[in-house]
């Protein structure tokens, strides 16, 4: 439920409202607009009684969200949220492109990869550590060490870090990564996200495989309803019958979840590929959609990468796609 209140209300009127809701078991979450204050209110809003509210004379109108989703909802906030990550800002005119490896492997793939990604135009570097992979056989991630090199990287080129959580056990680990990876395998791991959304981190959330909007705001609703609300959006593409790509990029995921949401969303071409020349046309088409990041798997030796090295461009490509991207975004921007 929202109650717009009058610009002319008195801070006084509004306190006696607020103390008034918190004591039949509502949350209100203030938040001052152009034309007055915006009231959004989470909990036990069955016991607001909708007339009496109207009845008030400062109070301009009352609206039930008839969404599950409320934080995340555009109507509780009308502005984008803009979440600043060091001298990063995403989210309300705000572009940020995040390039890396999928996997950090050794201290000289990291920190070449990150120096490359840093003079190409990059804001944020991406490794993983803790790896999802499909088979146990597979290349599972260098973990702890993993982070460490991260963390040597960051101290070198002074860009933040981004990378994957799989599990609340290793949440120590994370204390000094800047951006916390929720990765699409988890998207409905409900106590991680309540965990996460106990820290004041901020959290890229993917979608899911196979998850609609509804699902995914539901999931960054988990984190904001625990008291973080620095979430990321990350379309990352999702499964369909098709099988010529890895996943199928919902470029209508963009517009749809801005007009859903205030929260900054990011597009990931290189998960929704799986082919390293399809991640120009799909980041293109998603900066024209207006995606307000991107996030790029970038490998120096692609050949030979330990990890996702099909979908993994080179770091002259990532170079000349951030020049066109460029010429996008002033072009529609
Ligand atoms: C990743 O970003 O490395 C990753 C595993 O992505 P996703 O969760 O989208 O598959
Ligand atoms: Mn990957």
């Amino acid at each position: 439920m929202i109650i717009y209140v009058d610009e002319q209300a008195e801070p006084k009127q509004l306190e006696t409202l607020k103390e008034w809701l918190n004591g039949i078991g509502v949350e209100v979450h203030s938040l001052k607009g152009e034309n007055g204050t915006i009231l959004g209110l989470l909990g036990e809003t069955q016991n607001v009684d909708v007339e009496m509210i109207q009845s008030l004379d400062f109070v301009r109108k009352v609206v039930k969200v008839k969404e599950p989703y409320k934080s995340s909802n555009r109507q509780f906030h009308p502005n984008d949220t803009i979440i600043e990550i060091g001298e990063a800002k995403l989210g309300g005119g705000h572009f940020a492109a995040i390039a890396g490896p999928c996997s950090v492997e050794s201290t000289e793939q990291i920190c070449g990869i990150a120096k490359a990604v840093k003079e190409a135009g990059a804001t944020m570097l991406r490794g993983g550590a803790f790896k999802p992979r499909t088979s146990p056989y597979s290349f599972q991630g260098l973990r702890s060490k993993g982070i460490e090199l991260l963390l040597q990287a960051k101290q070198i080129t002074g860009m933040s870090i981004v990378s994957e959580i799989m599990d609340i056990a290793s949440i120590d680990v994370f204390e000094h990564v800047d951006v916390i990876q929720i990765g699409a395998r988890n998207m409905q791991n409900f106590e991680l996200l309540k965990e996460l959304g106990r820290t004041d981190k901020v959290i890229l959330l993917k979608r899911g495989l196979a998850n609609t909007l509804k699902e995914f705001l539901m999931s960054a609703e988990y984190i904001m309803a625990s008291g973080n609300e620095k979430v990321i959006l990350c379309e990352r593409g999702i499964r369909t019958f098709e099988t010529a790509t890895r996943n199928t990029l919902d470029i209508s995921a963009i517009p749809m979840l801005k007009k859903m949401s205030h929260l900054p969303v990011i597009v990931d071409p290189s998960h929704a590929a799986g082919r390293a020349e399809l991640v120009r046309p799909l980041a293109l088409a998603a900066v024209a959609a207006g995606a307000d990041g991107i996030m790029v798997e970038v490998h120096n030796d692609p050949e030979r990468a330990l990890c996702d090295g099909p979908q993994s461009i080179k770091p002259d490509d990532f170079k000349s796609l951030m020049g066109e991207i460029e010429k996008i975004r002033s072009v529609l921007f």
